[in-house]
């Protein structure tokens, strides 16, 4: 008996469910491991899954993929396009589709423990296929640490995953060290005092407040960090008031912090709250400003040596032209929280996604005609795409397994 890896895609694709919410793709992968024989632990903050193999004395190697679609509408006209919708954290129905290839990751995981059950008799150490809820709302590898996932599963000595997207299929890409960005998330609220538009003297204004902060926090990427530094401080929603007389109480902001390493982090992070509160006190607010810092991911590093290491077997596999380097994304990523919490080094790499025939620049650059993970146009193709993910795991996890 063998997967129907072509036919768990096309299933998945056309059912996603949002984050939090992956129950239906939790049972797909829980019958699937079952039929492979593995030991399945279920459960795992909430709805994640994993598959245990223990093959003897030797490593053990944490394959990881996450689950979860994205509240998009999809528009890639593909026969097993979703209609799927859901309700969201705020109760309100939305469409729900794959939009970030996550159905790729769980089809190619279990393509790869079924390769690995086949070929148990050539190689040692325990296997573990870990399929992780909301990789895309509030952090469901941090749920799983927290919820003491290393208590229910072996504790990896190396974490590898992948991550379709916009690049050619039948190629990776890898870069050692760095490799996306971490990211802060802060939820704000900016106190004035109300009134009427005709007497601002006697309000607290936090319109213009909350205008001055705007502006202020873009100084902080271009005046408190090195040129030779990068990091990124995007405002990405601004709400106050309901009608041009009257001088609202307070402004929201959502605002999303992003940079590669420590030292950049805490400027950032640190400055975002000195400014929010020294504009609040430049308008003479009634109150300090509320600050919620809401989902954190940090940098997601590549370990150098086992990076190296790996792009070799990669080349072996695939084919030396097969195998690229994107350098590091401002886009972010939670499976390094799961190796930070066994003290184990990441490989994490991008898979490609789309048809190779029209490729005639390098493999590891975008093409900005290609519709973008999060669009409602992505569509990877089904091969080679599934068939180079499998091969990438398999081989990254036996070059650990021997
Ligand atoms: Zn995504
Ligand atoms: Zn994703």
């Amino acid at each position: 008996m063998s997967l129907d890896l072509h036919a768990i895609y096309t299933d998945l694709h056309a059912h996603p469910e949002l984050s939090w919410a992956e129950h239906r793709t939790g049972a797909v992968v829980v019958k699937h491991l079952g039929e492979l024989g593995l030991e399945i632990v279920a459960g795992l903050a909430g709805t994640g899954v994993a598959g245990i193999l223990r093959n003897g004395e030797g490593p053990t190697v944490l394959l990881r993929a996450d689950m979860d679609g994205l509240p998009v509408e999809e528009l890639t006209g593909l026969e097993y396009a979703s209609r799927e919708r859901g309700v969201d954290p705020d109760g309100i129905d939305v469409p729900v589709m794959h939009a970030c290839g996550h159905d790729v990751h769980v089809t190619a995981l279990l393509g790869a423990v079924e390769r690995l059950v086949a070929t148990r008799d050539e190689w040692s150490g325990t296997l573990v296929a870990l399929f992780q809820p909301a990789e895309e709302r509030d952090g469901g590898a941090q749920a799983l640490v927290r919820e003491g996932l290393y208590e229910r599963i072996p504790k990896p000595d190396i974490v590898l995953g992948q991550h379709v997207t916009g690049l050619p299929a039948g190629t990776v890409s890898v870069h050692a060290g760095a490799a996306m960005a971490a990211v802060d998330t802060f939820h704000v609220t900016l106190h004035g005092r109300g009134g009427h538009g005709s007497r601002p003297e006697v309000t607290v204004d936090p319109v213009l407040l909350a205008s001055h902060a705007v502006v202020r926090l873009q100084g902080l990427v271009a005046r408190e960090i090195a040129p030779a530094e990068t990091g990124v401080v995007t405002v990405g929603s601004i709400h106050a008031g309901t009608k041009s007389n009257i001088i609202p109480a307070e402004a929201r902001l959502e605002i999303s912090v992003r940079s590669f390493n420590d030292a950049t982090r805490d400027v950032l992070v640190d400055g975002v709250a000195r400014v929010l509160r020294a504009e609040s006190l430049a308008s003479n607010a009634p109150r300090e400003p509320e600050i919620v810092h809401g989902e954190s991911f940090p940098v997601t590093f590549n370990d150098p040596e086992a990076t190296e290491r790996l792009r070799g077997v990669f080349r072996g596999v695939l084919g030396e032209n097969r195998v690229g380097d994107l350098g590091r994304l401002s886009g972010s990523e939670d499976v390094g929280v799961l190796a930070a919490a066994a003290g184990a080094p990441l490989v994490y790499w991008f898979l490609g996604g789309f048809a190779p025939e029209p490729w005639t620049g390098p493999i590891d650059v975008f093409d900005p005609d290609l519709p973008s993970n999060h669009s409602a146009y992505f569509a990877p193709v089904i091969e080679p795409t599934l068939s180079t993910g499998v091969s990438a795991l398999v081989a990254a996890a036996r070059e650990y397994l021997g």
